[in-house]
């Protein structure tokens, strides 16, 4: 059977499945093998299978399009698109995170200052409707209200089936230049600089930075090469975070930097013990990916015994786990204001500049703005009220004109929440595909527990 006929196949069984039980109350969530949601909450919803769909269809080499199952991880789609030469645009940097994941979620990384979110690379999607129906959606047709209104709707209008996604040429090397900042206002004012010279031209591919401290940031240029006079490994012993410090140059395969963050889960594998040279030699051949890590995660969240567990040894501590988007002339402020209120260190800091200005309806940046997502994952102690430093950076990042990724734990009001996010634009998107809500709406499903 044709990879296109196994497609058909698969998404013809799904769609009875969903329909037969769209009868019974209730709304639907997603059976998948992986996840990189940080929401803790009891799901009661029904479970729709969809791990079947997680093939990669066609690869077009010659128009520079692939056509993806859309529960294909991102580690299979490189996979395949490199056996050509070709990347993604924009590959999310962990290697569970599905092309539908990134797609309702904001997907980033340290192209993103050439090639915006990956939903700005997404050229059509096939979706299941909450009321049963199966559309293709485009800029060009008549679904392209859906087509804008489903980046960072999370699954609350329909499930994506199938994409098409367009690709970009790659070569098999990237030489990799980090730059030592002792100022963050230096950092960002050349991190800028450096963006807007390389949005149009070909030199650099990939720029991101890392913040160690208020004295020491890094500025990190990834550039495509052909051929590479050595090259470094960090997916075993050595720790590619620490690397930036160390140093000035470095050579990674493409596929080794795509994935560079994956292997220590950028730096929060030290909350498992993962940066002990004893546990790496003992443990790393199997327990050095996000895969792991998010396991053990989300086993101390749901399981009651471990929970207890937990609870009886350690200290009280406030998850912080947050992407927030901020413009760039407040990056300053809102770093010196993570500083004072909750000083985690490292911060990784990816910059954004929109690639495609079609208004999608519930990610509406400035396209002559220049932005840069602070990325920072950590336990802090705390007694305070569950939330409270969480709200406290929500509330920076609104002054600021920043935005806040919905895929970790969030503090909203409903009225904030529907400020921020248009109610009109949902309500009216919603009526028109899940008018029976078989999916959840958009703050029942981010904020509310
Ligand atoms: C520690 C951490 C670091 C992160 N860093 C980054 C980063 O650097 N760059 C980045 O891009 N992202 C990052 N993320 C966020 C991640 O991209 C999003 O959480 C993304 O939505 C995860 O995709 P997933 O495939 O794992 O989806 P899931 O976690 O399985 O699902 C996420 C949401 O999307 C919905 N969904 C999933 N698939 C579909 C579909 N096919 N159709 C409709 N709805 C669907 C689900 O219902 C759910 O609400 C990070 C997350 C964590 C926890």
């Amino acid at each position: 059977m044709s990879p296109f006929a196994e497609y058909e196949k698969k998404k013809g069984e799904i769609v009875e499945e969903f329909r037969k039980n769209a009868r019974e109350n209730g709304t639907f969530s997603l059976k998948k093998d992986t996840s990189n949601l940080f929401r803790n909450r009891v799901n009661k919803s029904k479970k729709l299978d969809v791990k079947r769909l997680n093939r990669v269809i066609s690869i077009d080499p010659v128009h520079r399009i692939a056509e993806i199952e859309a529960m294909t991880t991102f580690e299979d789609l490189v996979n395949e698109t490199l056996k050509t030469q070709l990347l993604p645009p924009v590959v999310p940097e962990l290697k569970t995170i599905t092309v539908g994941g990134a797609l309702v979620g904001l997907g980033i990384e340290s192209s993103s200052f050439r090639y915006g979110l990956v939903h700005e690379t997404i050229l059509e999607i096939e979706v299941l409707t909450g009321d049963g129906r199966v559309l293709i959606c485009r800029p060009d047709n008549e679904h392209r209200d859906l087509f804008l209104a489903f980046p960072n709707s999370y699954g609350t209008l329909g499930i994506a089936l199938k994409v098409k996604m367009k690709l970009i040429p790659a070569k098999p090397y990237v030489r990799i230049t980090n730059e030592k900042f002792d100022r963050v206002e230096t950092f960002f004012a050349r991190m800028h600089e450096l963006c807007a010279k390389n949005r149009s031209d070909e030199t650099h591919s990939y720029i991101d930075g890392v913040i160690f401290s208020p004295n020491e940031q890094y500025i990190i240029q990834g550039e495509f090469t052909d051929e590479a006079p050595y090259l470094s490994n960090y997916k075993y012993l050595n720790i590619y975070y620490q690397s930036i410090r160390q140093k000035k140059e470095n050579y990674l395969t493409t596929l080794d930097y795509i994935w560079r963050w994956d292997t220590d889960w950028f730096w929060c594998s030290k909350h498992f013990g993962m940066q002990n040279p004893l546990m790496r030699l003992l443990f790393g051949k199997f327990a050095l990916n996000s895969k792991f890590y998010w396991k053990i995660k989300r086993l101390v969240f749901v399981n009651p015994i471990v929970k207890a567990l937990v609870k009886l040894f350690e200290k009280p501590t406030e998850s912080v786990i947050q992407d927030i988007l901020i413009p760039i002339q407040n990056a300053a402020e809102f770093h010196n204001y993570l500083q004072k209120t909750i000083a985690v260190s490292p911060i990784w800091i990816c910059p954004y500049y929109v690639y495609n200005t079609e208004e999608y309806a519930f990610c509406q940046f400035d396209p002559s703005q220049f932005y840069v997502d602070f990325g920072f994952w950590d336990m802090i102690p705390s007694t305070k009220p569950k939330g409270h430093f969480n709200r406290l950076i929500e509330q920076k990042a609104d002054e600021l004109n920043g935005y806040k990724s919905l895929y970790s734990d969030s503090y909203y009001t409903e009225e904030k929440f529907w400020q921020i996010h248009s109610k009109q634009a949902f309500l009216k998107v919603k009526h028109k595909y899940d008018p029976e809500k078989s999916f959840k709406d958009l703050y029942e499903k981010c904020v509310a527990r």
